[in-house]
């Protein structure tokens, strides 16, 4: 009996069905195998945050386009973002050393002063009535700087890791400049120094951490006097600029100036230029790092103008209440 028309498409019927499960088994399995090299990729470059993450994506993911493709961006931008983080950790591996380094160079002056003070007292000087109170106020002096060394690294570290909490509060500035410059006034006469406010009538409100704030402007007088001129004309101005919604407050003085080259690099920690003045007078090279710090922590602007033999104005924004 020969085959019929109907056996012939019947045939062919079962062949295409035959042909069209054989690919649709095979796609599953081609897709099967594709998904597990695939989370495989993931598992490796998304860590822990894995399951949910690999299955979101792969659902996402469209097997009709180019997949290779896409997973060859996905590696490239993790490669990336590893390349960043290892850059991160050797900056901070930098900084570290840096830091120890300028930390230990700092202690070794005051740690040396007060075993050569001890010493020269314990192998006599004790007994001599005319040196023994010299050197042991010298003594004093070198543990003041220690004491001033460490409170600032404190401060800075505390400032560095975000840790100070800012308590932001309305106060009057003018009545907090008046305050200091009374408080400093002592050390700026015995410096030859006059310390003027100006505009000082009306009370102007602000919104900013009392505290911290007072620190800003302290550090920036007590420089003002360390590097003071000599001709016996020396003034510390604190100044008031209103801008709209900002305060610019202005510490100048006549003093010695800073030269251009140094300004870019002046609010770096243990940053002098003027080594031998500033270890002399007790600083700690961190008293603007600070200042810059806490500036920038209120969301605000500090910047300095300068010239040498000329004097310097260090200026900062604030927020008006
Ligand atoms: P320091 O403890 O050395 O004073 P600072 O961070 O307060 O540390 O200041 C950094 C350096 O900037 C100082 O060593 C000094 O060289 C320079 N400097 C700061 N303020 C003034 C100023 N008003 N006039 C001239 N130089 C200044």
């Amino acid at each position: 009996m020969t085959p019929g028309a109907g056996d012939t498409y019947a045939y062919v019927g079962f062949s295409l069905l035959v042909i069209i499960l054989g690919f649709i088994v095979n796609y599953m399995l081609f897709k099967n195998y594709i998904e597990d090299r695939i989370k495989l990729v993931y598992r490796n470059i998304l860590e822990d945050k894995l399951d949910k993450d690999t299955d979101d994506r792969l659902k996402e993911m469209n097997l009709g386009g180019d997949v290779i493709q896409e997973v060859n961006r996905e590696v490239q931008e993790w490669a990336e973002d590893k390349n960043k983080e290892i850059q991160g950790l050797k900056e901070m591996e930098n900084y570290r050393k840096e830091f120890i380094g300028n930390v230990s160079h700092e202690l070794k002056t005051p740690i040396f002063n007060i075993q050569g003070y001890v010493m020269t007292l314990l192998e006599g000087a004790l007994e001599d009535e005319k040196i023994n109170r010299k050197f042991l106020e010298r003594t004093l002096k070198s543990v003041d700087r220690m004491i001033t060394l460490i409170e600032d690294l404190d401060l800075i570290t505390r400032l560095e890791s975000n840790q100070l909490v800012l308590n932001k509060e309305k106060f009057n500035i003018v009545d907090l400049v008046n305050d200091i410059a009374s408080a400093l006034d002592m050390k700026a006469s015995n410096a030859g120094v006059k310390i003027e406010v100006k505009d000082a009538e009306k009370p102007i409100l602000v919104n900013a951490d009392y505290s911290r704030i007072r620190q800003v402007i302290v550090n920036l007088v007590v420089n003002s006097i360390k590097y003071c001129n000599q001709n016996g004309n020396a003034t510390t101005e604190i100044r008031f600029y209103h801008m709209d919604k900002k305060l610019l407050v202005e510490v100048a003085d006549n003093g010695i100036g800073i030269s251009k080259d140094h300004l870019p690099r002046l609010f770096e920690r243990f940053y002098r230029t003027d080594k031998s003045r500033s270890r002399d007078q007790g600083g700690s090279g961190l008293g603007l790092a600070i200042v810059k710090h806490i500036v920038e922590a209120h969301g605000e602007k500090i910047n300095v103008r300068s010239t040498e033999g000329v004097g310097s104005t260090f200026s900062f924004t604030l927020s008006k209440s």
